[in-house]
């Protein structure tokens, strides 16, 4: 028996690399995976909290998030759409885990690295209305992550790739629990990754893309319009070298273009290059522009359907949050037990 499992920060719509990446495999995997196999997604909203969020934005952003899932194809009547911070199960999970997991293992995170650089201002007890500088949060949430898919015993993580580490630290948490209490109380989780596992920024092809970038040109959301996706597209950086070739150390930014391409086609990048090997830059970037414009108008018109229906988007979370609520309540239960704290 599987049970799959992800989450997704309320961070602002979903942006095709989430897509191509985490959300289209959450899709797929409700028809791939065996009827009595559970799907749970969550919306992570205590993993938002790492950076400083605005009260108001980040309840909207929440429901715009379960609005995207649906919006994409999650059915609530075969996957558990749920709100992490509404189950007190995940943060209990987290300091237990915490109380296990060496400062080394959390420290060696790039994540960690990259983001802590950025917040370098160091705080002061005076500074305390500063929003820069590193909180413990950011450094300790690879943990809560953790939690959040041992709590439900959960065996693979359709994730992409920013992630990969994460879930290598949740697997020596799980081993480590499973060796202290010598039992196997959880399961080792599997990674599942989709061919574009790290869809990078049309500004700059060495980031990936995300929803916290700050430059909306850098991403094409879910529900961006027609023409919105063409000209962010145009806009998109590229290179001076002439033609279309795939080749991700030399041209990474179309080599970016192409694997969007073929992922939203479903097809083998060869077969792109080929149909495009006479074609030029501006020529490849139209017709990507109309194929994204056939994807994403299902998924727009569909957002903006449930936009109007808030009861019902409620009424999702409200039935998925009870159904999460079970499933991990008897799991903390089961690890209370074990480390005597019942
Ligand atoms: P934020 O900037 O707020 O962290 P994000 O775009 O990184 O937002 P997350 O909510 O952190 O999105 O991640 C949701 C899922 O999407 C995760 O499984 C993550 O690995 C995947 N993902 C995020 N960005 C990309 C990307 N550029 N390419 C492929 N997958 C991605
Ligand atoms: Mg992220």
């Amino acid at each position: 028996l599987k049970l799959i499992l992800s989450g997704i920060q309320p961070t602002g719509i979903p942006h095709i690399g989430n897509f191509l990446g985490a959300l289209s495999n959450w899709a797929s995997l409700q028809h791939t995976a065996n009827v009595n196999d559970n799907l749970l997604y969550a919306i992570v909203d205590l993993h938002a909290l790492t950076v400083p969020q605005d009260p108001r934005q980040l309840r909207k952003n929440k429901l715009d998030m379960t609005i995207a899932l649906l919006a994409c194809g999650i059915d609530p009547k075969r996957s558990i759409i749920f709100e992490q911070s509404k189950i007190p199960a995940h943060s209990e999970c987290a300091w237990i885990l915490s109380c296990i997991t060496p400062v080394g293992w959390l420290s060696r995170m790039t994540q960690w690295k990259v983001k802590s650089q950025q917040n370098k201002k160091i705080q002061s007890v005076e500074d305390i209305d500063s929003t820069s500088g590193s909180c413990l949060g950011l450094f300790a949430y690879p943990v809560l992550q953790a939690a959040d898919i041992l709590l439900y015993k959960a065996t693979h993580i359709p994730i992409g790739e920013d992630n990969i580490q994460h879930l290598e630290l949740t697997r020596d948490i799980a081993l480590k629990i499973n060796k202290l209490y010598k039992k196997d109380i959880f399961p080792i989780p599997q990674s599942i990754l989709a061919p574009a596992k790290r869809v990078m920024s049309l500004r700059d092809s060495s980031k990936k893309m995300s929803k916290s970038d700050p430059s909306e040109l850098s991403r094409i959301n879910l529900d961006d319009t027609p023409s919105e996706i063409i000209s962010k597209i145009k806009k998109a950086t590229t290179d001076s070298i002439k033609g279309i070739t795939y080749d991700p150390v030399e041209r990474p930014a179309i080599a970016n273009l192409i694997t969007i391409y073929a992922a939203i086609k479903e097809v083998a990048i060869e077969e792109i290059v080929k149909e495009y090997s006479n074609s030029n830059a501006q020529q490849f970037k139209e017709a990507l522009a109309q194929v994204l414009i056939e994807k994403l108008t299902p998924v727009r018109n569909e957002i903006e359907k449930l936009k109007i229906d808030s009861d019902y988007v409620q009424q999702v979370l409200k039935d998925g949050n009870e159904k999460a609520s079970l499933l991990a309540n008897k799991n903390l239960d089961e690890l209370y037990n074990l480390c005597g704290l019942k």
